[in-house]
């Protein structure tokens, strides 16, 4: 006879368990894990505004998706017509891009941190609006359902004030200026699966996650010391169509002759490697390509990776180690050899490639907060 109470429920249902979510402006992206923390399935929602589909274990079916509440409602009618329902899962966990100075670790969703997380929107309002909105969907859908929120920018908040705050004076009508600091779940992540091939987490480790977005974090001792994402998430380096480093006043102009929306567009959507080859956004094209604005794309993507990777190594006071993660990182002889090459003046340094591992890391940390919160439910009850 299944077990009833909460406590219990916990500890032996062998069925999936907690359902991590990537929402976006236009895709609502899931994973199913169990409680072993085995990835179950793979569920994305897309085209969410403008049309829309469900994409199930590889399989797409078009479906009408005009907001998130009804992309989200897709998502639980495919999980059910796999015989998944809500009372098979324990958590959902929402990978959430900003956390500001407020959320440092991964968080139960409450009034409290939904307020904190809406404090966030003016930091990222191309990203939280859209999280915000798949946890109350998930609310109307599932009101007892616990969520969970893991922060990309929590990793960073060991980084110093040396290294976060810009030389700005002080603008109280308009805080929250400083770097923070991104893709902070993928190098969690890459801290917890390093060991396995390194056997101890090296003490001056570069990490590199290099896929559609791309930054460098130099991690001492496990901790993020320095980034080279900043404020948002289009600082740093050449990334697939955003631009990365580029001097304020050339952003200035850029505002004043093409008006705020177009400077926008042209920073976040027409610029890196797709601005740079003309071609695409995308390094497999750009490898296969033989134009001479290809080779220069990704001959740009690598140098500046260098220059940035100077800094990084700089403020750890040297390396002992590089790993290479997300998609062009893992996939990228041709980016990896050219980096480490352009770096041998540094001398002999191990170089690993870690599988980016986001969604586990996010459902290991819902999976804590879980086990917490039930430890602490049996310690009531006892
Ligand atoms: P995101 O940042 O959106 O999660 P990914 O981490 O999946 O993106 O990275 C996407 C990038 O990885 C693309 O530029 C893609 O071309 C690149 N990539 C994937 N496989 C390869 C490969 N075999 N060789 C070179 N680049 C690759």
């Amino acid at each position: 006879m299944p077990p009833t109470c909460a406590n219990s429920r916990f500890k032996v249902l062998p069925r999936p368990s907690i359902l991590v979510m990537n929402a976006g402006s236009s895709s609502i992206k899931t994973a199913l894990f169990d409680r072993a923390l085995s990835e179950v399935l793979r569920l994305e929602a897309t085209g969410i505004g403008t049309g829309g589909a469900v994409t199930i274990a590889g399989e797409t079916q078009a479906v009408s998706l005009p907001d998130n509440a009804t992309a989200l409602n897709a998502i639980f009618d495919a999980l059910a017509a796999r015989g998944i329902t809500v009372a098979d899962l324990d958590a959902t966990a929402h990978r959430v891009v900003h956390g500001g100075t407020d959320l440092t670790t991964a968080q139960r969703i409450t009034p409290d941190v939904i307020d904190a997380v809406t404090r966030c929107v003016p930091l990222a309002p191309l990203h939280n609006p859209h999280h915000l909105a798949a946890i109350h969907a998930v609310t109307a859908i599932a009101p007892d359902l616990p969520q969970y929120a893991s922060f990309d920018t929590a990793f960073h908040a060991t980084i110093p004030p040396l290294a976060h705050r810009f030389a700005l004076p002080d603008l109280p009508d308009l805080p929250g200026l400083r770097r923070y600091g991104f893709h902070g779940t993928s190098y969690a992540a890459l801290v917890h699966a390093l060991p396995d091939q390194s056997k101890t987490l090296p003490r001056r480790l570069l990490a590199m996650h290099l896929g559609n977005g791309v930054s460098l974090c130099a991690i001492h001792n496990g901790r993020s010391v320095a980034t080279t994402m900043g404020y948002s998430p289009l600082g740093g380096l050449t990334m697939g169509t955003r631009a990365g480093e580029i001097d304020a006043g050339a952003v200035l102009r850029l505002v004043r002759e093409r008006g705020l929306d177009a400077a926008d567009d042209v920073l976040h959507r027409q610029s890196g490697l797709l601005g740079l080859s003309g071609l695409s956004s995308d390094m497999r094209t750009l490898e296969a390509s033989a134009t001479p604005e290809a080779h220069f794309a990704v001959d740009h993507f690598c140098y500046w990776i260098v220059r940035q990777a100077g800094s990084l190594i700089a403020a750890m006071g040297g390396i002992d180690a590089i790993a290479f993660t997300g998609g062009i990182g893992e996939n990228s002889k041709h980016v990896r050899d050219s980096v480490t090459a352009q770096l041998r003046w540094l001398g002999a340094f191990p170089t690993y490639i870690v599988p980016a591992q986001e969604e586990l890391h996010i459902a290991r940390e819902a999976k804590t907060l879980l086990g917490l919160r039930a430890a602490q439910e049996d310690h009531n009850v006892a």
